[in-house]
């Protein structure tokens, strides 16, 4: 695989257990290393390439994870880490959970798991960081642009509509 570029990595916890969140320490430390793919850690979306989310999302943090996103640079790619951030786990019922993280932003890569393994999750940013090379690609080419939080929103809106309609529910 070419990498062009270290690639800058964001971590965002949502409203995980914490449990996720010490294996992607684990991760990026030198116990598992992914930083021999010349990832770095960021705090600032605006340096991100990889937007690497864990935990569900919730009413306090849907527009946290929409701005994030929105802030980032293109080419960038989403990680959904553990079960909770690919589709809301074991807090999936609890009254304020939407959902995992393609409830407010596209995901790229699903890395499920309870709490997810730090070998899942380095082979979860090793696919990334394709993505990432082929988006790059298509953009040089001019044919990608990645949807805005409230493109996706309304992408999303249609698909429930048309799911509807075809039930009938409409
Ligand atoms: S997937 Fe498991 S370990 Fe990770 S945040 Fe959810 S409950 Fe916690």
């Amino acid at each position: 695989m070419r990498i062009s570029k270290s690639p800058w990595l964001l971590h965002y916890d949502g409203s995980s257990c914490n449990g996720c969140d010490i294996e992607v320490l684990a991760a990026t430390t030198p116990r598992f290393d992914v930083e021999r793919f010349g990832i770095i850690n960021t705090g600032n979306p605006r340096h991100a390439d990889i937007f690497l989310c864990t935990g569900g999302i919730n009413s306090q943090n849907k527009d946290v994870v929409r701005q994030i996103y929105d802030q980032m640079p293109d080419p960038k790619v989403v990680l959904a880490c553990g079960i909770c951030a690919c589709d809301g786990g074991i807090f999936k019922d609890c009254y304020n959970i939407s959902g995992g993280t393609d409830t407010v932003i596209p995901v790229d890569v699903y890395v499920p798991g309870c709490a997810v393994r730090p070998e899942a999750l380095i082979d979860g940013v090793v696919k990334a960081l394709k993505i990432l090379d082929d988006k790059a690609d298509r953009m040089k080419r001019g044919e990608y642009k990645s949807l805005t939080s409230e493109e996706y929103a309304a992408k999303l809106s249609g698909e429930k509509k048309d799911d509807r309609e075809e039930k009938g529910d409409a």
